[in-house]
């Protein structure tokens, strides 16, 4: 082989192999990038209220998301909630991943949902599928007595630690199947469920309160289902409201 055709070769083998090396560690010195994520959240609660202002002419659409809302999403640090990786994108408005193929709701929703519970402060919530924690911290930080239940083990533990952390100490979490609700806790002012049953369970609207308010998602597996409002009133008639289109992780059973 004539020399210079032999240098070629290995000056391409080189090439190649430093196109195939690993990159160099990220640089060891100088400042981190910090995320502002107290100005990250502001931006995300003035996106709902613009969100909302696009939308709440539809019927059954609250008239605003009220100011003692907008300040519990402001007062809850979402990116606590969600796994590192995922962190860079906690305040846009958007579902994220959170493991065991679940996921925390769009910012935009949990303030939607919380608005037409109408929680006030030491009413008594039930939330169905806890998944992070972030929809009962927010609950919490209304002053409401939360207690949330999830079905997968591993999310439960994980969410009742991330809340032990952050001082939400009076949230009761447990691990079961939300479609029976929590008789022992029950009645409730308000129901939130954070994942979609095919029907609303008998026994969520059984353990609603006079006056209570359910909001849950109903409709198809993985398609698009109905945000319903379903109101108690002191005579124990119940009345459904519809109030938009969402698309919420299946309800599970426990038999599933
Ligand atoms: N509210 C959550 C998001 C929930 S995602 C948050 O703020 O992060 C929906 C959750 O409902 C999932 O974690 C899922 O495991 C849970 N879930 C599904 N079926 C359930 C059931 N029957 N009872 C309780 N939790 C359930």
């Amino acid at each position: 082989m004539p020399a210079r055709f032999t240098s070629l070769l290995v000056g391409l083998a080189l090439g190649l192999s430093a196109c195939t090396r690993p990159p160099p560690d990220p640089a060891p010195a100088g400042p981190r990038m910090e995320i502002d994520y107290e100005a990250a959240r502001a931006m995300m609660v003035d996106d709902i209220v613009r969100q909302h202002r696009a939308q709440r002419r539809q019927p059954g659409m609250p008239r605003e998301i009220s100011a003692a809302v907008l300040a519990a999403l402001r007062a809850t640090p979402r990116h606590e909630f969600v796994p590192e990786e995922q962190r860079p994108f906690a305040y846009a408005d958007t579902p994220l991943p959170i493991g065991a193929g679940q996921t925390i709701s769009q910012p935009y929703i949990v303030a939607l949902m919380t608005e037409l519970a109408g929680v006030r402060a030491g009413a008594n919530v039930l939330e169905v599928g806890t998944g992070s924690g972030y929809q009962a911290a927010v609950l919490d930080h209304l002053g409401a007595r939360v207690h949330t239940i999830e079905i997968i083990p591993e999310l439960a533990r994980a969410a009742a630690a991330t809340l032990a952390r952050l001082g939400h100490t009076r949230v009761e979490t447990r691990i079961g199947d939300g479609y029976a609700g929590w008789p022992e806790a029950a009645p409730f002012d308000a129901i939130i469920v954070t994942a979609a049953p095919d029907e609303t369970p008998a026994p969520l609207i059984a353990q609603l309160a006079p006056g209570g308010r359910l909001v849950i998602p109903v409709g198809p597996e993985y398609g698009v289902q109905d945000l319903l409002l379903i109101t108690k009133d002191a005579a124990g008639a119940v009345t459904t409201t519809r109030v938009t289109g969402v698309r919420f992780v299946p309800l599970t059973r426990e038999r599933d």
